[in-house]
């Protein structure tokens, strides 16, 4: 689970978070949307441990967040691929990082390949995939780390609308099969409503949590919502 009590963040004088309360329970899909220039990165870097709120604090599974806690697996706003790294390489890079050696990193960012659509592109380059497989490279690389809390900050951002909702529904259904607690940063609110348990909508700079909205559910989501009887020819 993900606590965050009363967070206020200043850079110098510039005021960011004011008092921001967000809680996300495990297994939850949690979205927070919120204008462009509120603090959404902040928060994260936050939350992962990167950066120190200027007061309040933030527990995860009931510790404080801390870089070295190893509960948080971040996806940047920007996490770009090494381009001179195959595919395989740059996935498995996040648990090199983390002390996991070579071939033990490949071999398990490999496991994930084929749930990832990506099977047969272990060894080509980012250059050679499309811009929905190189955001899935991305996720993996963050996944397969097996933190019990996922931070996505705008995965789709940079795609065409086709490729988004295919890459949307996509997350719905690994969403489904892994049960990851996740907390998406997204301009799209449709993106928010259509992946997301709970939406947490920030107010302009400095940003709290002006709404908490629940997005009613019943049933599958994703592709498996198709197969539900009201889509069901
Ligand atoms: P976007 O939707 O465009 O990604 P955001 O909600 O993620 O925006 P942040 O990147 O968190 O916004 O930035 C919030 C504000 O904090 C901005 O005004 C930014 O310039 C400022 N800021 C962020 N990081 C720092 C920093 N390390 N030092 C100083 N100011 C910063
Ligand atoms: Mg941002």
């Amino acid at each position: 689970s993900l606590e965050v009590r009363g967070v206020t963040k200043a850079f110098g004088s510039l005021a960011v978070l004011r008092d921001l309360n967000l809680s996300v329970e495990p297994g939850e899909f949690a979205a927070v949307i919120g204008p462009s220039g509120s603090g959404k990165s902040t928060l994260f870097n936050l939350i992962s441990g990167l950066d120190r709120p200027t007061s309040g604090e933030i527990l995860v599974q009931g510790a404080p967040a801390s870089v070295a806690s190893g509960k948080v697996a971040y996806m940047p706003q920007k996490d770009l691929l090494f381009p001179w790294r195959t595919v395989l390489d740059n996935t498995a890079l996040g648990l090199e990082a983390q002390g996991v050696r070579k071939k033990e990193a490949r071999r398990r960012a490999g496991e994930l390949f084929e749930a990832f659509g990506l099977d047969g592109f272990q060894s080509s380059y980012p250059f050679e995939l499309s811009g929905g497989m190189r955001q899935r490279a991305a996720l993996l690389r963050t996944v397969v780390l097996e933190r019990p809390v996922l931070l996505l900050d705008e995965p789709f951002g940079a795609l065409d609308s086709l490729t988004r909702t295919e890459m949307q529904l996509w997350l719905a259904d690994m969403w489904q099969r892994y049960r990851w607690t996740v907390v998406l940063v997204t301009h799209d609110i449709r993106e928010a409503v259509l992946l997301a348990d709970t939406v947490h909508v920030l107010s302009p700079r400095p940003a709290t949590v002006v709404e908490r909205i629940e997005v009613p559910r019943s049933g599958p989501r994703g592709l498996d919502a198709l197969s539900e009887p009201e889509f069901a020819a």
